[in-house]
């Protein structure tokens, strides 16, 4: 490749058939082309996300946040009690939208690199009560993964409702949303879902849905499930409707995206990520490369690694040079001792831009004086193993 690969932890490369299916005239939101492609994008999200035919799938113009502020102004009223299960800046984040809805807010904190312990969670729903519990299925500053399934059994035990941000997770991480009991996952486009940025995603169980309409404080109007779960009705009848204009080339994007993705399966998907994260883990093992916390934590679509002694931040433009952006650090506690490293999405199909970029990482360490080599068949080995 020509240019650097984009190898943070989103923005990533996107595969030539969603790039093909973006790059198109931009089409009316009445189209016949995105009426067909927001209701088949819809319909997909549910496999997708392992969500019942029941569930409310829900595609919005925005970011990752705009995903998470929606599910905060649909769920959470002034006096509601929520539970975080903090894992880092992003954890963070949704805690202070349900401080802004008038939620009292608990979060069970772990050492950076680290989740919260059931234990732990499940003494702290045991003592609030919540009428929610959130969580960060991967939280992008520190790599952490949590036992998503877990959690969505503590919750049960106080009939609390679940809402899991999956911005870094979602396709890239098993998730089944149906068989867990999970109230709201949600994502953005630009993660392991493989688009260009530009959607907020998520899918609502029945019992999200019919919380709007308890609410005592409606949401924003443009964060309103009332406005937009019409339209999507609407979408997924493959009939034209309006409230707000979608972004319509990342619609057709989405479609032809997620389309690929089930023609490979999820089952396939999450494995494909796991394999990738593997091979990622020895070769930065081979360069002697720690991770912020225990591997036991870590998640499939980014590595979260420790500048060795003598290393500092100006690693991340020295590995740029060699063909690979990668990320700096991201969590205040800790922000200038590591940086972040990105494999999810369509790259994780092409072993070569891998390797290229354990390469570009072994390159860069040398050049700040760092003693590295043998991080490509380390990667190998552990790929075709
Ligand atoms: N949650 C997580 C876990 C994220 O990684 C991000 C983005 N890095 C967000 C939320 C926010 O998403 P966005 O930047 O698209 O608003």
């Amino acid at each position: 490749m020509s240019r650097p690969l984009l190898m943070i932890p989103g923005p990533i490369e996107i595969s030539p058939s969603v790039q093909t299916a973006f790059g198109v005239a931009p089409p009316s939101h009445v189209s016949p082309a995105c009426i067909a492609a927001f209701g088949a994008s819809l319909a997909h999200m549910r496999t997708v996300w392992g969500a019942s035919e029941d569930a409310q799938p829900v595609i919005l113009a925005g970011s990752g946040t705009l995903a998470m502020d929606f599910a905060v102004a649909n769920l959470v009223d002034a006096g509601d009690r929520v539970v975080v299960v903090n894992t880092g800046y992003f954890s963070d984040r949704i805690g202070e939208m349900a401080l802004r809805r008038g939620a009292v807010v608990e979060h069970v904190r772990a050492e950076v690199g680290r989740a919260p312990l059931q234990d732990e969670i499940l003494s702290a729903v045991e003592q609030l009560r919540p009428t929610h519990v959130f969580a960060t299925h991967v939280d992008t500053s520190t790599g952490v993964r949590v036992d998503a399934q877990a959690i969505c059994s503590i919750a049960a035990q106080v009939g609390a409702m679940t809402v899991f941000d999956g911005v870094c997770a979602t396709a890239g991480e098993r998730f089944n949303m149906a068989e867990w009991g999970a109230d709201v996952y949600l994502t953005a486009s630009q993660k392991a879902i493989g688009l260009p940025p530009g959607l907020g995603l998520l899918v609502m169980s029945e019992r999200a849905v019919a919380r709007r309409s308890t609410l005592r404080t409606p949401p924003p109007l443009y964060l309103d499930a009332a406005q937009w779960l019409p339209i999507m009705r609407a979408y997924e009848a493959q009939k034209p409707s309006y409230f707000a204009t979608p972004s319509t080339n990342l619609v057709l994007a989405l479609a032809t995206g997620l389309k690929e993705l089930l023609t490979e399966g999820m089952d396939g998907v999450v494995t494909r990520h796991q394999k990738a994260a593997q091979a990622m883990r020895a070769a930065w093992s081979q360069l002697g490369l720690e991770h912020l916390g225990p591997t036991s934590f870590a998640a499939n679509t980014l590595s979260a690694l420790r500048y060795p002694a003598g290393v500092d931040a100006n690693l991340v433009a020295s590995i740029a040079q060699h063909g690979a952006i990668v990320a700096g650090g991201l969590h205040p506690a800790c922000k200038a001792e590591y940086f972040r490293v990105g494999h999810m999405g369509w790259v994780t199909t092409q072993p070569d831009d891998l390797v290229a970029t354990v390469r570009a990482v072994e390159l860069g360490l040398r050049d700040h004086g760092y003693e590295a080599q043998g991080a490509e068949a380390a990667f190998r080995t552990a790929w075709e193993g």
